[in-house]
């Protein structure tokens, strides 16, 4: 008897040990609508947001995200504002930002930096592996087949496989998890202005910080920005690339713009001053890291000296601060970077 409740109890625990990892895999993202200014919202799933501008005449909103939060978003706008989104404009090309957008395809023109259209095209010739990837290929053919991905790649493997032959080559590799991502229709070099029902949005090219194809979106009657992962509030960026000096050039060219919120891809919502303080951040961390490499000091000394303690409150700062220092003297004395993965 004793032997068959033990039984019972093992398979009842297995059971719900079963359940609960079937739900933790369901449970639904966080998602809601707050009103930014007039008729601007910033929408979430989970830990990524984007913004939207609701005009008589349709929606000009920003990145879509994924598949089901658009649908999610689409049918959301349809039921709150009775207006189709008529423009999605991208923040950069990232997977985890720009794919989805087919959910607009049927009402909306989609606009983003000329080079995100390059991105998405793909490279030409046949570069080996990167490093990483290289490590899956155990039968050294030079592609990933899907039974030897591992990680993100294997978790992603639709996204990277362009070509849907199930199986992935170093290119569909170094162009990213984007095969979800909706080209962009129009493209621009440095500004570009939508006008709908009245309002205006413009889109200003941000270089080289994060991606080649990054804008801000501007908001001018609103006074509102939104940039996804090179504007930060209160939390310091994943990596510094490809370098700090693109990096800083971009966050100026958000403050040229005159407004008073800020939004972010990540972060939570802040203003203008909250901007400026990142841009500071930057700053010190290039005259910390270059005034310690000038005083002969090697990387170490400078990452245990260079506290950058003003911003001991922001996000990551524990994690990051000390990445980031070796990035940036990476890149002053001219060595390649260690171990830099672009992502969020
Ligand atoms: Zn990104």
């Amino acid at each position: 008897m004793r032997k068959m409740l033990t039984a019972i109890f093992a398979a009842a625990a297995l059971l719900a040990g079963v359940v609960t990892d079937a739900f933790a895999q369901q449970k639904p993202p966080a998602r809601g609508i707050v009103n930014i200014t007039g008729q601007l919202y910033r929408a979430q799933n989970d830990n990524h947001y984007t913004v939207f501008l609701v005009t008589p005449e349709g929606v000009i909103m920003s990145d879509p995200i994924n598949r089901d939060f658009a649908r999610w978003l689409k049918a959301e706008i349809a039921t709150r504002h009775k207006v189709p989104v008529r423009y999605v404009l991208y923040t950069h090309s990232d997977w985890d930002h720009a794919s989805g957008g087919v959910v607009f395809a049927d009402t909306a023109e989609f606009v983003g930096h000329v080079n995100m259209r390059a991105r998405l095209g793909g490279r030409p010739g046949t570069p080996p592996l990167p490093a990483a990837e290289a490590k899956m290929d155990a039968n050294r053919n030079n592609l990933i087949e899907r039974s030897e991905a591992s990680g993100a790649v294997a978790q992603r493997f639709d996204l990277f496989d362009q070509n849907r032959d199930g199986i992935l080559s170093a290119n569909e590799i170094l162009r990213g998890s984007v095969s979800d991502v909706y080209p962009p229709s129009t493209t621009y070099r440095d500004k570009h202005t939508v006008t709908l029902g009245g309002k205006r949005v413009m889109m200003v090219h941000l270089g080289d910080a994060h991606t080649d194809d990054g804008s801000v979106i501007y908001f001018p009657d609103e006074r509102t920005v939104f940039s996804a992962d090179v504007l930060q509030v209160r939390r310091l960026p994943q990596n510094i690339t490809p370098t700090i000096g693109a990096y800083i050039d971009a966050l100026r060219t958000i403050q040229s713009l005159d407004y008073d919120h800020a939004g972010t891809g990540h972060a939570m919502m802040g203003t203008k001053k909250d901007a400026a303080q990142s841009l500071a951040y930057l700053e010190d961390l290039a005259k910390g890291v270059a005034a310690g490499i000038g005083a002969g000091r090697s990387l170490q000394e400078i990452q245990k000296t260079l506290m950058l303690e003003p911003y001991k409150g922001f996000e990551r700062w524990d994690t990051h601060r000390t990445v980031h220092i070796e990035q940036v003297y990476s890149q002053l004395i001219g060595m390649p970077r260690s171990g830099a993965t672009p992502t969020n």
